[in-house]
């Protein structure tokens, strides 16, 4: 790709990060967004700037979006950390390469036990993580982990879905993972702007900022359909970072006729080695405005926060916007099986158990949702989007987020936990629109008490 021609074009965000918009124009594209049409990069930048009042408008907004296309279910993953080998030194990571700790990459067996006991918390989608490593940790290593997570299975436990967070790669290689059954493509572009970019990746491949912005290009070129994008908010301005990310959208939609299937939105913590003072850090009052002005510009992106945030602004930001959140979550290479000490990738502030976030999002009238149809139907890039679009994903979202859900409870629920998800699932089944669909759901529940699994839309 022609640098000149790149979509993140510096000078054009930074004026962009200039216009003020009349109470008027406001209005006119808040309308629209209320119309679930989604807001091109002009208008979230007519927004981003909006005074305190308008935000009341955006939140609600958002979070009418929220209840009406993804309705109240919250999809549920685990991160599976494979190896903390690193050649790149990010300065916000505590796998950098100048931090010295034992590093490790999982054995197939290390894989298998600790895929055991991510089943026996009932997970069914994985989020695959590694650092960097052509040596250590190269593609057809990678390959052969997803291929034993996917053959692992423990009774009634499977892994149905595995994305993947890997460096940016060649064309190659993503048909690789593209051959081998992956869901998502996830890379987080940590910043759009590229002095803070170069500033923040002082050395190895991933220094550069063009490879590394076009990843998903390569991506979809080896055939990739779902990709999810990120920002690490608080390495630069969180408005900057939006329009980036919005460019980045556009520019993916325009070429591949699909953006991103979702965007992460990991916000700095501290991490061990690693400098505490980010003058970008995003408040959490900014923090939920860019949740909902994401959610409002792309309507049928699913949002992902992590095990970063804590149990109430996770409350929040599940109303405004996020639709999957990480459960019982381990930052550390083999940590589900033992938790080494000295190689945690992150702080955590929600530590919490799968169990506990679960119960925790049905005490909330949330329905947790172990659901990987789509991908298993075919329903991935535009496929998926048209069906986003139509606003018919809501049928099939809800009716297997309770038929996960009773799976979970018949086989991982103690009698507390049972009878609170026998209680959520009756009443969320009359809010099943289509009557076919809700006849079925009952059939199915019935069927899954006899034994039978992996019932879905
Ligand atoms: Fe390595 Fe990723 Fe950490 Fe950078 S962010 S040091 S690439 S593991
Ligand atoms: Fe996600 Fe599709 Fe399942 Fe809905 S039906 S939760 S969009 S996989």
């Amino acid at each position: 790709m022609e640098k000149e021609k790149f979509f993140i074009d510096d000078s054009y965000i930074k004026e962009l990060l200039t216009v003020k918009a009349s109470d008027e124009e406001i209005e006119k594209i808040l309308d629209k967004a209320e119309r679930f049409e989604g807001l091109n990069h002009k208008e979230v930048a007519a927004l981003i700037n909006a005074e305190d009042k308008h935000f009341e408008r955006i939140f609600k907004i958002a979070g009418k979006i929220k209840e009406h296309i993804y309705g109240d279910r919250i999809v549920l993953f685990a991160p599976l950390y494979i190896s903390d080998y690193c050649v790149n030194r990010c300065k916000y990571c505590g796998f950098k390469c100048d931090n010295k700790f034992n590093r490790k990459k999982l054995t197939m067996d290390e894989i298998r036990s600790e895929v055991k006991i991510l089943e026996a918390m009932g997970h069914k989608r994985l989020a695959l993580e590694a650092g960097e490593d052509p040596v250590n940790c190269p593609i057809d290593y990678v390959l052969e982990c997803i291929k034993t997570i996917y053959d692992m299975k423990l009774g009634n436990g499977e892994i149905r879905r595995v994305n993947v967070n890997i460096a940016a790669t060649t064309v190659e290689n993503y048909r690789k993972l593209k051959e081998i059954g992956i869901g998502t493509y996830i890379l987080f572009q940590e910043t759009y702007n590229k002095d803070t970019y170069e500033f923040y990746h002082e050395a190895g491949p991933k220094r550069d900022y063009y490879y590394h912005t076009t990843a998903f290009d390569r991506a979809m070129e080896g055939g990739i359909d779902d990709v999810g994008g990120g920002v690490l908010f608080g390495l630069y301005d969180y408005k900057y970072e939006i329009l980036g990310l919005m460019l980045h959208n556009e520019h993916l939609e325009e070429k591949f006729g699909v953006g991103f299937h979702t965007i992460s939105v990991p916000r700095i913590c501290s991490a061990e080695g690693v400098d505490k003072s980010f003058p970008y850090a995003v408040s959490d009052e900014d923090f939920k405005k860019l949740v909902a002005l994401i959610r409002i510009a792309v309507p049928f992106t699913g949002m992902i926060i992590s095990t970063r945030e804590t149990m109430e602004m996770r409350k929040d930001l599940i109303k405004t916007g996020i639709s999957q959140i990480s459960g019982g979550s381990s930052v550390e290479v083999g940590g589900y099986t033992k938790r080494e000490k000295g190689g945690s990738q992150f702080i955590l502030n929600d530590s919490r158990n799968a169990d506990d976030i679960i119960y925790w999002l049905m005490e909330e009238g949330l329905v947790p949702s172990f659901c990987t149809a789509c991908y298993r139907k075919g329903r991935t890039g535009d496929r998926f989007m048209s069906l986003a679009k139509s606003g018919n994903i809501k049928n099939v979202c809800l009716p297997n987020a309770l038929l996960t859900l009773k799976e979970y409870s018949l086989d991982y629920g103690n009698e507390r936990f049972s009878a609170k998800a026998n209680e959520l699932i009756e009443s969320k089944i009359p809010l099943i629109q289509n009557e076919k669909v809700r006849e079925k759901v009952k059939e199915n529940l019935v069927r899954l008490e006899k034994g039978e699994r992996d019932l879905f839309f």
